[in-house]
């Protein structure tokens, strides 16, 4: 099942929200970002200023969202969330942005899916809090500036390069969240197990951890699904043994990968003797869209060093070849 890898949001996840840390100090991993964001909270609080606008980019489910209403706890103030494709018209925006009491957040997911003109009306209420619309038709027509109250926006990206520059220049924390360590995503696991009562051994959040891509959206994802192959089997607590099973049967692998990931692979081995090969000629090869393959299995490929890009396209690595058994025989 390739959506129980994908770190994508679905039906299945209505159960997320529980799941949700509420403060940065239940917030685990991404230190570093945690730390500035402390700084830069508890200096905003101090001046009684609203927050800069803040950008958060990285793949699905590494924990934009949940960051985004942390950001509003500890702020203390009020957040609405929205996302990039709801917005379809100026007034959308118009409408949402009159609902903000001074200091509040509003938080757009998949920012970079906004329509041209919402952009653009972004651009002023961002710089200096207002926007300028237009009344009347034809000769009457006219602007009226509206002003806004301080507030602060926080934008969420599978990747910032998708984002205009004028868009992105206007954001005054920009960062990007990086993949979790398998100790960070031990903890994850560990607290989800004890929201959702599950019974759980070192050994066995080890093991989830291990395969979970360096995503809490997909550790928390397995630990369910997990939970029920361990609770059919008679176990009483999810061990090392469960899970690697019940992943075989999931179809992921000894490092997390699915069948799309193996497919990329094998793919470039077989037909592009390892590479350098382009993500479209790529994306055609094995019927995948050419975004899905950018934000969502790429990055994790990258990372954990089984391809790298190239200028002249993405290539296997050897230890890409040695993950599938396939003897390497390039000169690096
Ligand atoms: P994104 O917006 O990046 O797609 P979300 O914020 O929706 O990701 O996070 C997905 C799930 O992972 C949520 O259920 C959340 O509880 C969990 N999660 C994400 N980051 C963390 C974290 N740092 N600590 C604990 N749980 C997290």
């Amino acid at each position: 099942d390739k959506r129980l890898v994908s770190g994508t949001k679905d039906d299945e996840d209505k159960t997320e929200q529980s799941l949700r840390p509420q403060r940065l100090s239940q917030y685990i991993g991404q230190a570093q970002l945690k730390h500035k964001l402390s700084v830069y909270i508890k200096a905003a609080k101090q001046r009684q200023e609203s927050l800069d606008h803040v950008l958060l980019y990285g793949p699905p489910g590494l924990g934009k969202t949940t960051l985004a209403m942390v950001i509003g706890n500890e702020m203390g103030v009020s957040i609405k969330t929205t996302s990039g494709p709801a917005i379809e018209k100026t007034g959308d925006l118009v409408a949402l942005l009159n609902e903000l009491q001074p200091g509040d957040i509003l938080f757009i997911d998949e920012i970079h899916r906004l329509p041209k003109a919402v952009e653009e009306m972004l651009y002023s209420a961002m710089e200096d809090f207002y926007v300028d619309i237009v009344v009347g038709q034809g000769p009457t027509a006219h602007p009226i500036h509206f002003p806004l109250p301080p507030f602060t926006l926080i934008g969420a990206t599978t990747r910032a390069g998708l984002l205009a520059p004028p868009l992105r220049e206007r954001f005054g924390i920009v960062e990007h969240m990086k993949y979790y360590d398998t100790d960070d995503l031990e903890q994850i696991i560990k607290r989800s197990s004890k929201i959702f009562k599950i019974k759980i051994k070192a050994n066995g959040a080890h093991e989830i951890a291990r395969r979970s891509r360096g995503t809490p959206r997909i550790a928390n994802r397995l630990l369910k699904r997990i939970r029920d192959f361990a609770q059919v089997s008679g176990q009483k607590a999810i061990e090392s043994d469960i899970v690697d099973r019940a992943l075989h049967l999931l179809g992921i692998d000894d490092a997390g990968l699915d069948s799309v990931d193996l497919k990329i692979l094998n793919t470039m081995i077989k037909f592009y003797s390892g590479g350098p090969v382009g993500l479209n000629t790529l994306a055609a090869n094995i019927g995948e869209e050419t975004d899905t393959i950018a934000e969502m299995y790429e990055p994790y490929l990258l990372q954990i060093g089984f391809i790298k890009r190239t200028a002249r396209g993405r290539v296997v690595t050897k230890a890409g070849y040695d993950h599938l058994k396939i003897p390497y025989n390039k000169i690096s």
